[in-house]
């Protein structure tokens, strides 16, 4: 029998192709004189279009001073522009450094928010908002950082090239994996979360093959949605906490920290969560698989960051990564505090997290071997691992790097 609670949010989403000509009147249904249209520099022919579409009912203030993490010292001229302009709505246009922006315009100023999201991040479906100031990125939930309405137009992201949009698919399918788990879960948002890997994993290796396929470029950002709603309906944990130190603390890719850290967090957990992991491995399509190893050959195989040396991160940094995350993360499945790790043989020591975390540096390096020596194989209790069908190596068959960068990526 189920017993739950859950929550939706209440955001309106539009989603088609061609959806930014309807951006205005989303906005005008608002009541809007005075907009505040934050964009990063891609989405500068975006950002002009929608103000020139406003401009007969309201006055637009362009602005596209953003960065990832949302650094503290660009918010606020932000907010005094803000009030210098007297802004009754923010609109975003952009990855999730630009809607990251907003949140926190909307946040300190209580203005509605209406996002056109460019990426597949998956902000603008999450209450979630994020500062980082002083090599700290803080978190928080609220309100008043949802956005009102969600435009999603899968048109804006052709142009996407491959090194954000993998590592990006990648950041959505995180927060599918960690709804499973983190507390907040229930039977609705395992289904939104599960729903969203199954999309994620097949739409993005038709779109690593073919950028410029509407379809699949549909199909991904339908699944980020469903990883946006999947995290702001649930919460993060480990997977994303690690990611956010890596993030504050060396100024790493968000979305890249994602995709190498992934496996390895789901490796880590999977002993404790074999139900969630049978069912993630069945929407990886991979019943009865390994879904971490599942995981890091999507990656791998459409030319995905697999190491952290790839992304710049020296090993010396690594030390200070392990006692952070030991502060911060106190819920993981597998718990990560010292006395119950020694206690049991089952549970991941801190210095196997410290060794996790140098293997994630560089397995080609130290193994020069194919598939990911270091990703523990998970098995379901009582199953074998079946060979894998045809259809998925056909698949992936000619998303090495080498075939993306012959794409002109
Ligand atoms: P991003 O917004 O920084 O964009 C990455 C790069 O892609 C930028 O150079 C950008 O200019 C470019 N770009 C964006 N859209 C493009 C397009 N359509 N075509 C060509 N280039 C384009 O990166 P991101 O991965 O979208 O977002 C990362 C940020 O989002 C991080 O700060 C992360 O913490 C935050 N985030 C927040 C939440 C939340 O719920 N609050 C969820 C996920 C991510």
């Amino acid at each position: 029998m189920k017993t739950f609670e859950y929550e939706a949010h209440p955001s309106r989403v539009i989603f088609g192709a061609g959806y930014l000509a309807r951006v205005a009147d989303e906005v005008r249904a608002l009541g809007v004189s005075q907009a505040f249209l934050v964009h990063d520099p891609t989405s500068a022919g975006s950002a002009a279009k929608v103000a020139g579409d406003l401009a007969a009912s309201a006055n637009v203030r362009l602005w596209d001073q953003v960065a990832q993490h949302v650094p503290i010292d660009l918010a606020t001229p932000a907010r005094e522009a803000v009030d210098a302009q007297g802004s009754n709505l923010v609109l975003s246009i952009g990855g999730g450094s630009t809607t990251g922006l907003a949140k926190a315009i909307a946040l300190s100023h209580g203005l509605p928010l209406v996002a056109v999201p460019t990426t597949y991040a998956g902000s603008e479906m999450t209450p979630i908002y994020g500062l980082t100031g002083d090599r700290h990125k803080q978190t928080g939930k609220s309100a008043r950082v949802l956005p009102k309405t969600v435009v999603y137009d899968p048109l804006l992201t052709l142009a996407l090239p491959a090194g954000v949009t993998g590592p990006s698919a990648f950041n959505s399918l995180a927060h599918c994996v960690e709804a499973l788990y983190v507390p907040g879960n229930n039977p609705v948002t395992s289904a939104i979360a599960l729903e969203g890997v199954r999309a994620i994993s097949d739409a993005l290796p038709r779109v690593m093959r073919a950028p410029s396929d509407v379809d699949a470029r549909s199909d991904l950002l339908y699944g980020a949605m469903l990883g946006g709603m999947a995290l702001g309906q649930t919460g993060s944990g480990f997977h994303h906490r690690l990611c956010h130190i890596l993030g504050g603390k060396f100024n790493l890719v968000h979305a890249d920290a994602h995709s190498v850290i992934l496996p390895h967090v789901v490796a880590f957990n999977a002993p404790a969560l074999p139900r969630e992991m049978s069912g993630l491995a069945d929407a990886l399509g991979m019943p009865g698989g390994d879904p971490a190893t599942a995981l890091w050959d999507l990656a791998r195989d459409c030319g995905i960051p697999t190491d952290l040396k790839s992304l710049g991160l020296e090993p010396e940094g690594l030390d200070e990564v392990v006692e952070q995350i030991l502060i911060e993360e106190k819920n993981n499945s597998v718990p990560l505090d010292r006395p119950s790790v020694r206690a049991s043989s089952t549970l991941l020591s801190t210095g196997r997290v410290r060794c996790r975390l140098r293997r994630a540096f560089s397995k080609e390096q130290e193994h020069g071997r194919e598939t990911h020596p270091h990703v523990p194989r998970w098995e379901p209790p009582a199953t074998r691992r079946p060979p894998r069908c045809d259809a998925w190596k056909v698949q992936r068959r000619g998303l090495r790097r080498g075939g993306l960068s012959a794409q002109g990526h």
